[in-house]
């Protein structure tokens, strides 16, 4: 059974790791170097990114967070996660990551659908994914070696923008899957355990 991290610095960790032992996998907190060397792959949850960019910071936790994370270990961000993960917003200069090459729009959605539901037609998943936006980001511009798993469209331009992408070890969704309980993208997470090159372990 793999050990999963959940980045236990700010925002919905504890619901992650509800659904990672609703899997029948182990799931621990992650805040330090020492913690991160130990987990087989981590999720980086939902909440504010620039808190989490702060206090990753603040606990020296930027550096590991690359090393593992480039040196294969699968890695899922959901929203704010996501957007630590990316290599910039279209808005001011944040600490991000820059494992994953995406241009993020943070609460891209704006004031009238700062938060709603959608169902989500994935690339390789059988049937729709329910998906729950919370002040979200959209993915506004991809690097070239990132596949674009779903997207949704704005209803004010009409254009299709990229919700969920990934990018080897790297899977990144706008949504929370630890609300509505659907465990796809955790299994995905999971299966990457092993199957993708993990130099460090
Ligand atoms: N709006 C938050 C941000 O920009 C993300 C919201 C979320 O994670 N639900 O960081």
């Amino acid at each position: 059974m793999p050990l999963v991290g959940a980045l236990a610095l700010q925002g919905d960790f504890r619901e992650h790791l509800t659904m990672i032992s609703d899997l029948g996998a182990e799931g621990v907190e992650v805040r330090t170097p020492e913690e991160l060397a130990d987990v087989d792959c981590l999720i980086v949850p939902g909440g504010e990114s620039t808190a989490i960019g702060r206090l990753a910071t603040r606990y020296g936790m930027m550096d590991p967070l690359r090393q593992r994370i480039r040196a294969g270990m699968p890695v899922l961000g959901t929203c704010a996660g996501m957007i630590f993960l990316g290599s910039s917003t279209t808005g001011r200069a944040q600490p991000q990551l820059g494992v994953l090459d995406v241009v993020v729009e943070r609460n891209a959605f704006g004031r009238q659908q700062e938060s709603f539901e959608a169902y989500l037609d994935v690339k390789g998943f059988d049937r729709p994914m329910p998906a729950v936006f919370i002040r979200a980001p959209w993915i506004e511009k991809v690097g070239e070696d990132v596949d674009v798993m779903a997207t949704v469209s704005d209803p004010t331009s009409g254009r299709e923008f990229p919700v969920f992408v990934r990018s080897g070890n790297v899977i990144a969704i706008s949504f929370h899957p630890e609300l509505t309980r659907d465990a796809r993208v955790h299994e995905l997470l999971l299966s990457l355990v092993g199957s993708v090159n993990d130099e460090e372990r």
